[in-house]
């Protein structure tokens, strides 16, 4: 009721007050947009860079070039797209996203999602968020992957056919947070994590699948899910996250 009555308040604010920029405050023409100075602020992910993982290159390698870590060890997944580099600029946006009730900056991102990765989305027939587990669900009361993969959904264009899964994995067990374990530990720790909800499991199979997160940090967690999907009978799998952190060296 709370929540109801909070959301109504906000549509009401939302009609009478300017639009402010999502990144700095400032008053801008459109609601959900940037103003200038933070738009050139934040960093888009934009080619040239790796087929695989879209890690961003300084100079075109050409066609189908790898990254290093994709060549050293190709990732479970087809290919993985972002709108916009984790720093500390695009930080801002979403962590307030992450543990707030923003959804105003979810309807900006899922947009530039739905461009980042529009040759995906063309190509996919289901689209799914990777699950919370219903414990950090409880205390964010919203799960943000599943709220972009909604958004990304309805922006697509031109639309198509790809059909929104919201609960089409599962987690099968409570893995506490990745925060601070590094790539092998986070591999470890969501290894067959998830699981295809029995009710879906017939649109998997032979499917090609778009994942949806809100950051690709090492991977563990879409290639767990990935793993889940493949043994699915999944034809690809997919990912689309909000923005992917890139290391300096790899
Ligand atoms: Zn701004
Ligand atoms: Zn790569």
């Amino acid at each position: 009721m709370f929540q109801t009555c909070a959301t109504a308040a906000r549509l009401v604010l939302d009609a009478v007050l300017p639009p402010l920029c999502l990144g700095c405050s400032e008053i801008v023409e459109a609601p959900g947009a940037l103003c200038a100075t933070c738009w050139q602020r934040f960093a888009f992910v934009a080619p040239p860079y790796c087929e695989r993982c879209a890690y961003p290159f300084a100079q075109d390698l050409g066609q189908g070039a790898l990254c290093g870590a994709c060549m050293a060890r190709p990732p479970r997944y087809r290919r993985a797209r972002a709108a916009l580099v984790y720093d500390a600029q695009s930080r801002r946006l979403v962590l307030p996203f992450k543990h707030g009730d923003r959804t105003d900056i979810a309807r900006a991102c899922g947009a530039w999602m739905a461009r980042a990765g529009a040759e995906l989305l063309a190509e996919a027939d289901v689209v799914a968020p990777v699950p919370l587990h219903w414990r950090r669900l409880f205390t964010r009361r919203y799960n943000q992957a599943q709220l972009l993969a909604r958004i990304v959904v309805r922006r697509m264009l031109p639309p198509s056919r790809a059909r929104l899964a919201p609960d089409l994995l599962r987690r099968r067990r409570w893995t506490g947070s990745q925060t601070g374990r590094r790539a092998k530990e986070r591999r470890d720790n969501v290894r067959r994590a998830f699981e295809i909800n029995p009710r879906w499991a017939a649109e998997v199979a032979s499917k090609t699948v778009l994942l949806i997160d809100d950051v690709l940090t090492t991977g563990a967690t879409v290639e767990a899910c990935a793993l889940a999907l493949q043994q699915g009978g999944a034809r690809h799998v997919d990912v689309l996250t909000l923005a992917r952190v890139v290391r300096p060296t790899i």
